[in-house]
């Protein structure tokens, strides 16, 4: 037996599908689906995050992202609007009508954002913070986890077993490169993991073609990949004014780049017979 056992394939017939209620519809995530998440990197301001949105809805994005507790490597950088940003987000979710995800930090932030949001992500710094994952375990709620800075897969689906011991059942796992010796990107994208998570476990997986690069050229090519390999679904970072982002601007798509992404990613999509 595998030492991830809930997570292992063998555990369940069927691969796992998440269903998220949103007042626009059900928005699914898994087997037979091609589900896409975009929003900037971070909530920066009302207007900017609500233009943001509504131009991503009209796309036909499923999920907004956005950053309000954001984990920065200096101290001294942006970290978020915090609670400001989570009333930024609802205001979205309601205008929009679409399901938001943002990053839970600190376990002591989980009553705050349990009942404003639809997704709780954990961030790849948190991916082994075990007394996050457990309080994980104890909510109904989706929960996306992105791979470690340098996890292992098996480090990765451990982590997930973690959530699921606790009785949450609701993983997604998120691909979004880790750390090697290539300084030309910020991280090395492992699209290898795609099927090799598609072979081990029932649970879906996305990627994130953009921490997983570093360089928004490389994310549409990126983010076909992904999907050419199976994924279940992206997330991508997406700013009206890339240069004026207060984090991660130079991997962020524009509102015209994201438009032609969504656009292949349809088409590979219908080839790989995914609902999008
Ligand atoms: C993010 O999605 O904004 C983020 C910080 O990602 P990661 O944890 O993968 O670095
Ligand atoms: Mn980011």
């Amino acid at each position: 037996m595998k030492p991830f056992k809930l997570a292992a394939r063998e555990n369940k017939d069927k691969d796992t599908i998440i269903e998220i209620p949103a007042p626009a519809g059900t928005v699914r995530i898994g087997q037979g689906y091609c589900t896409v998440i975009a929003g900037p990197c971070a909530v920066e301001n009302r207007e900017d995050y609500l233009s943001v949105a509504c131009a991503l809805r009209k796309y036909g994005v499923h999920i907004l992202r956005g950053g309000i507790f954001k984990p920065r490597t200096s101290p001294y950088s942006f970290r978020g609007l915090g609670k400001e940003g989570l009333a930024i987000m609802v205001e979205a979710r309601q205008i929009t009508g679409l399901p938001v995800v943002t990053e839970i930090m600190d376990v002591r932030d989980l009553d705050l954002l349990y009942d404003q949001v639809d997704i709780l992500q954990v961030g790849s710094r948190n991916m082994q913070n075990y007394t996050l994952l457990d309080q994980l375990g104890q909510v109904d709620k989706p929960v996306l986890l992105k791979r470690g800075l340098s996890a292992t897969i098996e480090e990765w689906l451990l982590a997930a077993e973690y959530i699921l011991s606790g009785g949450n059942d609701q993983v997604i796992l998120c691909e979004r490169g880790i750390r090697t010796f290539e300084p030309y990107t910020r991280n090395t994208v492992d699209i290898g993991a795609v099927p090799l998570i598609k072979h081990l476990s029932h649970l879906p997986i996305i990627v994130d073609p953009s921490h997983a690069t570093g360089r928004w050229k490389m994310v549409i090519p990126v983010a076909k990949a992904a999907v050419a390999a199976g994924a279940d679904g992206i997330i991508v970072e997406v700013h009206q004014e890339p240069d004026r982002a207060l984090s991660d601007g130079k991997q962020s798509l524009t509102l015209d780049h994201f438009q032609q992404m969504y656009e292949q990613v349809v088409k590979l999509a219908a080839l790989e017979n995914k609902n999008i």
